[in-house]
């Protein structure tokens, strides 16, 4: 009987999904690892049930924010202000984290904490930081920010048409901004304009919902990204206090700069996490799906497209761990943080297509996830500065030559 039992062999249990190939969350000390791990039983027990639903229907899961104001990650990164603080290794791990299970809630995120509440960080006084930070950090009022135009993408440095004109203790806003993410429904926008008196452009703090003249559209029929709701802002004749004009830094373009640089490295962060996402669901339905009577993932064809993504896996997230180093040091240049931003999201849209492959015809159906990691890689391709501005950036500092325009 004995000898009968010994000979019916147990099938090995196959290895779990694991895109963390290089162990990088290991380098977290252990309070920080805590956190992380928080956000990724949030990700994986509170999104990700949910979110393809939100996706096909192309609108935001408020059920969620609740719950995500309890993660107490709105502010990461930044000190002081009711903000969690954290190594900037955290804060890239929790934008790849979040991106791993959907990239339209970490970039809700990002633009809530990386781009609104850093452009007060950055740029506002003590007074203005102490006034809004805070109830930021809580999740109460969320923001957006309102860089981009209608007419202007690549090109707002030179060429923002949304003016600002000072009167008096107060400043008129006029102008249109559009795919402003968070925009149809948050509280508070840092919107830049263009200074009539002395051309520069200058960050200012809107209350959308009381301000008049200031009025969103949702821009509809998206294709990536579909749960961030995107909005066509117009501003005529608004109304804003000088104190909400951002006057901690320079009062030009430098500023929109200084908080830009932290988001494009950031935006790798998150585009590496797509990449994992789509990976790690590759992986588990190629350990699943049968074919010719066999797992697809013990065929070398499949195995390899496998090893590809995660080789680029592995790469992105060996710059980018660099470039939170070089940030923890304040040393990140425009350059080094361009050049990420660049590789990442171009290797992303290899990855994700290699994901897809793999799942055959479920590669193009929203309910296996991979369809939805393919899609939204195309925005983050483009956001936060497109792939050919990026490498204009590098072209520009290891050349000498701008070539721009
Ligand atoms: C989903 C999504 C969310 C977004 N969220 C926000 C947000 O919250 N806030 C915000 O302000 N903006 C946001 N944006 C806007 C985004 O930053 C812009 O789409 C981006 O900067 C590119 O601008 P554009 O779309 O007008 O393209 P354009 O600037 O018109 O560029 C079109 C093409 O021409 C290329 N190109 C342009 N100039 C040059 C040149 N000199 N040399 C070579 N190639 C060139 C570009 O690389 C691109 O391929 C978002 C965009 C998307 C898609």
């Amino acid at each position: 009987m004995a000898t009968e039992r010994k000979q019916i062999k147990q099938p090995k249990p196959l290895p779990a999904p694991n895109s963390d190939f290089y162990e990088f969350a290991a380098d977290l000390p252990a309070e920080e690892l805590a956190i992380l791990k928080k956000v990724r039983a949030y990700a994986e027990t509170k999104v990700q049930p949910i979110i393809n639903k939100y996706w096909v229907e192309d609108s935001f899961p408020f059920e969620l924010l609740p719950s995500f104001k309890e993660l107490k990650i709105a502010g990461i990164g930044m000190d002081g202000y009711g903000c969690p603080g954290g190594s900037p290794l955290l804060g890239g791990l929790v934008a790849m984290e979040l991106a791993r299970t959907d990239a339209s809630f970490a970039t809700f995120f990002g633009v809530h904490s990386g781009l609104a509440m850093n452009s007060i960080y950055l740029n506002g006084t003590e007074e203005q930081k102490q006034k809004w930070l805070p109830p930021m950090a809580r999740g109460e009022k969320i923001g957006c920010f309102a860089l981009t135009e209608p007419l202007v993408g690549s090109g707002t440095a030179g060429g923002m048409t949304t003016t600002a004109k000072r009167e008096g203790d107060s400043w008129v806003l006029n102008g249109q901004k559009r795919w402003i993410g968070n925009a149809p429904w948050c509280d508070i926008s840092i919107v830049w304009a263009r200074d009539v008196a002395d051309n520069q452009v200058k960050g200012f703090v809107v209350e959308n919902k009381t301000t008049a003249g200031f009025s969103v559209e949702k821009m509809q029929n998206k294709i990536a990204l579909k749960v961030v709701q995107n909005g066509e802002i117009t501003m005529k004749d608004c109304r804003i206090p000088d104190a909400n004009r951002l006057q901690g830094g320079q009062g030009t373009f430098r500023d929109t700069a200084n908080v830009l640089r932290g988001t494009r490295h950031y935006a790798s962060w998150e585009i590496t996490g797509t990449q994992m996402g789509a990976y790690e669901n590759a992986l588990k339905y190629a350990q699943e799906r049968l074919q010719f009577g066999k797992p697809i993932g013990s065929f070398q064809l499949i195995q390899e497209l496998l090893a590809k993504m995660l080789g680029n896996i592995v790469a992105c997230q060996c710059m980018v761990a660099r470039t939170v180093e070089l940030e923890a040091k304040g040393k990140l240049t425009d350059a080094q943080a361009a050049i990420a931003k660049a590789f990442t999201t171009s290797k992303a849209r290899e990855t994700v297509s290699w994901a897809r492959e793999a799942l055959g015809g479920n590669g193009i159906l929203v309910d296996y996830n991979v369809a939805r990691f393919f899609a939204d890689t195309e925005a983050i391709y483009s956001y936060e500065g497109t792939y050919q501005m990026q490498t204009l950036i590098v072209g520009k500092a290891i050349t000498g030559f701008s070539a721009f325009v």
